[in-house]
């Protein structure tokens, strides 16, 4: 495949995720995608995927009884929780946190990582 095209996918694949500002599934992903290219194959969605993952550009979350979904690895690096829609199964960032759980864990226990996803409506569906 020419070089050239491969940019331009990498690029919509790109700019897919930076525009959305949450995380987003493969699907989610090529949807967008094919805004820009129209022939963007699911296969190549993948595919470039896997590369920004390598190059550290963006990282999968692991989403619960789903696919991963995917999120720019600047935004990852900051402290932040998830709010998933559990009628239109979207994703959304959450910037904050309620902080102070390792009140909750049992007593000599020691906290060191937390995950929290809020799910309900969002404001489309809601
Ligand atoms: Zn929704
Ligand atoms: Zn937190």
């Amino acid at each position: 495949m020419p070089v050239q095209r491969q940019t331009k996918q990498l690029q919509a694949v790109r700019k897919a995720i930076e525009s959305a500002g949450r995380p987003l599934s493969i699907d989610e992903l090529h949807d967008l995608a094919t805004r820009d290219i129209e022939s963007l194959g699911l296969r190549t969605v993948y595919r470039l995927v896997r590369r920004l993952q390598e190059e550290g550009e963006i990282v999968s979350v692991a989403v619960p009884g789903d696919s991963d979904r995917y999120e720019l690895a600047s935004v990852a690096s900051k402290h932040h929780h998830h709010f998933h829609c559990t009628s239109c199964d979207r994703y959304f960032d959450i910037h904050g946190c309620p902080g102070g759980l390792s009140k909750l864990v049992p007593e000599g226990f020691k906290l060191e990582h937390h995950d929290l996803t809020l799910s309900g409506l969002c404001d489309a569906c809601a």
